[in-house]
């Protein structure tokens, strides 16, 4: 169902030619993918909007439409006619013109001026005790860079620079279409200058006349403590070299943290399990505990049950930006002895005659340890 023309540039329907342009305009400073680069559905909706304009800015066409609606302006002749423009980019060229949107605008998304470098993004892995304690890393990535030789002009140092032959100095080219609704002019970017209007006449050896290079940068990375794995670190101005005076690309440094076998990570929690065998389970004992800080003593109590869970509080992650750093859960893996020697298996024979019932007996009442499991 298409929408109401009127409802999408946001107008009422006695609005003037005037009101209907500035709507327009508006529109499009919002959608303008130099903006709104983030909103996957900007180029959709820039396209309703551009053919609200197209049939609310011709008086022929808003009359068919105000009279009979779409249905009016179909039988009429009129058929949107955007699926040819390869990019947003263009199609924002095609409205605005080559310089045309630039008052508007204020420089951006114009054909042949400056354009903005591409981001870069490198991948580092740490290890689980490096996120908690925060690392500085470098990272090398290879990056398009202005040519050092050349400063960037493309031309071997010392020679002249001509005037572009094929657009002027402009660094545009112009094609005018014709379309349902008149003609479209469209520029693009001159393919022998690629938009700088100026072509040297002894191209820069090292460039090869474009100007810029790919080069091999090393940058330091400071990887906060707290990190987590797949989180990702942005560093501004280190990507990719602008075009025509544009800024530089950003670099993103994505963050592995690798498996730690000892360790669970549980938001800022970390986990872990410990082996005790059953007879120091009930008898109590020590037993050595990992954490990202080396191992520590930890007190077993006695009569110490399957999957009991200790806490040691602030043995875990600390956090990233604020909060309380987390705990490290010991979960108590109790062991049955295998493999008895036939002098154990007397013991532990005679052992077991000697049970009772108050053996089994348990500290905590029933709802007690319904609430202990449940919270577990
Ligand atoms: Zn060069
Ligand atoms: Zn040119």
């Amino acid at each position: 169902m298409p929408r109401d023309y009127y409802e999408v540039l946001g107008i009422s329907r006695d609005a003037d030619e005037a009101t209907v342009k500035k709507a327009f305009r508006k529109l499009a400073r919002e959608l303008h993918p130099d903006v709104n680069a983030h909103d996957p559905d900007a180029e959709a909706k820039f396209k309703d909007a551009a053919e609200a304009y197209e049939v609310l800015s011709d008086p022929d066409r808003r009359q068919q439409y105000d009279a009979y609606g779409h249905e009016g302006l179909r039988s009429g002749g009129y058929q949107p006619n955007f699926g040819d423009f390869g990019s947003i980019s263009d199609l924002f060229s095609a409205f605005f013109g080559a310089g045309g949107f630039e008052g508007t605008f204020g420089g951006g998304g114009r054909a042949g001026g400056p354009v903005q470098g591409g981001d870069v993004a490198v991948a580092v892995e740490i290890e689980l005790a490096e996120a908690a304690s925060g690392k500085q890393v470098e990272v090398t990535y290879d990056a398009r860079a202005r040519c050092h030789t050349c400063n960037g002009n493309g031309a071997t140092p010392g020679t002249p620079i001509d005037t572009c032959p094929r657009c002027q100095g402009s660094g545009q080219l112009q094609a005018v279409s014709r379309t349902a609704f008149g003609q479209l002019v469209r520029s693009a970017v001159c393919d022998v200058c690629g938009g700088d209007g100026r072509v040297p006449r002894e191209p820069c050896v090292d460039c090869r006349g474009s100007g810029m290079i790919v080069e091999r940068k090393r940058v330091e990375v400071g990887i906060p403590p707290g990190i987590a794995d797949g989180q990702r670190i942005h560093i501004s101005a280190r990507g990719h070299a602008g075009e025509r005076g544009g800024p530089n690309g950003d670099l993103y440094v994505l963050v592995r943290v690798a498996e730690d076998s000892r360790f669970l990570r549980d938001g800022g929690d970390l986990v872990t399990v410990i082996d005790v065998a059953a007879p120091l389970a009930a008898l109590g004992t020590t037993v050595e505990v990992p954490t990202l800080d080396g191992p520590i003593p930890v007190e077993i109590k006695a009569g110490t049950q399957p999957g009991e869970m200790l806490t040691l509080g602030g043995r875990g992650m600390p956090p990233l930006r604020r909060g309380r750093t987390g705990d490290l859960r010991v979960v108590v893996n109790v062991t049955i002895p295998r493999r008895l020697t036939s002098e154990q298996r007397d013991m532990l024979e005679r052992f077991a005659d000697s049970l009772t019932d108050d053996n089994a007996r348990e500290d905590e009442g029933m709802i007690a340890k319904l609430r202990r499991v449940l919270a577990g």
